[in-house]
């Protein structure tokens, strides 16, 4: 056997385990019993430390210096193979072990927390786990910005200094569109009762439309909608509110968009480092595509239009284009999970900001909440009304997650990217997308995208697709301020 070869069979197993590792998170928030709790933390725990064994085992560090790569898919399986081995081992045990015990812990303090509005009685978890956080960065950096060294483990090979020069570009842009669009005159929303079977009903049909394999899937109910799993069994989570139905659909169509990048990834590639999508920048882009570009389009919410009459009857809006400016309705608010196309990067680049802050030690977590405040004034330009919807808002920073907020962004700048290419290659996509037809859509995002799993670094994936174009925000912001200054007659 090669060192190849056997780096790959130790690589694969250890990708199974974390699959049954996956499943078992997404048993915890589907089906499990209640009483479960303590028994399943522990199953999970015995899970984590046989993957962290396998991850550091030195015998890896051997063969990576032996092992040399046949083609192409094998050197990117080895560049997966060499950055994971590289982040593991430079993570000391006792730090990892600090920071596994800190995370649930923390987890619980914020919920409790926000639900008491009490910045103060949080402060103590997150000042730990920033420390922590700080500490872990630097000894992944290894004498480079431990803020990047975070982010590297959700957006490889990216760094910070050029997402922020993007931000910067993207920023007085998007609060001027905010300002103008805030100023004029608002669509009525869609109101009614949409019972939770007639819902399901039409989110399966969605998914269906949107190309998701049931053969290889599933749709559950939970309280956070989330897609997990790779390669034959991706599962998707929806969750049902009788008065929002916009809720249900899109993020139904948002985690399919997550689901079709694992399930479209070439079948050869099963299991492997490459077998998977390559950062989550790049997976929100296609979650992003599916439900934005394509699934907020004035072609395909006139399909939709059709769909919810024929499944609920009467509606409140007059007619299919009331219909896509509800869909579309932009409001002032403070969070950012129900935030519209414009403001949610405005939320992003607030949280990135700070973060890189606080793990760059220019800012300590007791000046975290002043700061969001006077941020989110600036940006939104009015002032939080509480902590629960301002600086406690988030779960992210309570499990430790600094560095992945901008993946969200990034996403939403690489699907702006997918979609010009798309609409260039399709040039009648409107036509088909009011027949609900996604075919041609999801068709080419397989080609060019899914199909290759993480064979390219994130930036080279989205360029491959675009004609060779390095990844900007111009054509996001092209298509807000397009799309936005039609809705609103600007
Ligand atoms: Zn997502």
């Amino acid at each position: 056997m090669s060192a190849y070869d056997e780096l790959i069979a130790h690589a694969r197993q250890t990708e199974a385990l974390a699959q049954v590792a996956g499943r078992l998170g997404w048993d915890q928030q589907t089906v499990m019993p209640r009483g479960a709790n303590a028994q399943r933390s522990e199953e999970m725990a015995a899970l984590e430390e046989v993957l962290h064994a396998r991850r550091t085992d030195p015998r890896l560090g051997e063969l990576l210096t032996q092992a040399e790569a046949p083609d192409a898919p094998a050197a990117a399986n080895l560049r997966e193979i060499a950055r994971d081995y590289a982040r593991n081992t430079r993570v000391p045990a006792r730090l990892a072990a600090e920071l596994a015990r800190l995370t649930p812990l923390a987890q619980s303090a914020w919920e409790e927390a926000r639900r008491a509005d009490d910045v103060a009685a949080f402060l103590p978890w997150l000042e730990q786990m920033v420390a922590l956080r700080r500490e872990e960065g630097q000894a992944i950096a290894n004498g480079g910005d431990p803020y990047d060294a975070l982010m590297a483990d959700y957006e490889p090979e990216t760094d910070s200094d050029t997402v922020a020069a993007t931000f910067a570009r993207m920023r007085p842009r998007l609060v001027a569109l905010r300002e103008a669009v805030l100023g004029a005159e608002a669509p009525p929303p869609l109101t009614g009762h949409f019972p939770q079977e007639g819902q399901l009903r039409l989110a399966r049909r969605l998914a269906e439309h949107f190309g998701y394999d049931f053969t290889r899937g599933r749709i559950d109910l939970a309280v956070h909608p989330f897609s997990s799993g790779s390669g034959t069994d991706v599962r998707i989570t929806t969750r049902v509110a009788v008065e929002e139905p916009f809720n249900c659909f899109f993020s139904t169509i948002h985690e399919v968009g997550h689901a079709a990048y694992e399930q479209g990834v070439d079948a050869t590639h099963l299991l492997t480092p490459i077998g998977r999508g390559v950062s989550m920048g790049v997976h929100e882009s296609q979650s992003r595509i599916y439900e934005n570009q394509l699934g907020r389009s004035r072609a395909f919410t006139s399909w939709l239009h059709g769909a919810m009459v024929q499944e609920f009857g009467a509606l409140s809006v007059a007619d299919a284009d009331a219909f896509y400016a509800a869909v579309n309705r932009v409001h002032s608010g403070f969070i950012r999970t129900e935030a519209d196309e414009i403001q949610y990067n405005l939320h992003i680049m607030l949280r990135f900001d700070l973060e890189r802050a606080l793990i760059r030690g220019k800012l300590e977590p007791a000046d975290l909440e002043e700061a969001w405040n006077a941020r989110f004034k600036a940006d939104f330009g009015y002032p939080v009304d509480r902590p629960a919807n301002g600086v406690l808002q988030d779960v992210h920073w309570s499990v430790g997650l600094f560095g992945y907020f901008p993946t969200y962004s990034l996403g939403n700048i690489y699907a702006g990217c997918l979609h010009q290419a798309l609409r260039a290659a399709v040039p009648d996509l409107d036509a088909q997308l009011a027949k609900g037809d996604l075919a041609a859509a999801t068709g080419w995002l397989r080609e060019k995208v899914q199909r290759f799993g993480a064979l390219r670094p994130p930036r080279e994936t989205i360029a491959h697709a675009c004609d060779g174009a390095a990844p900007h925000e111009g054509p996001l912001m092209e298509y807000l301020e397009a799309k936005f200054t039609d809705l609103y007659r600007l």
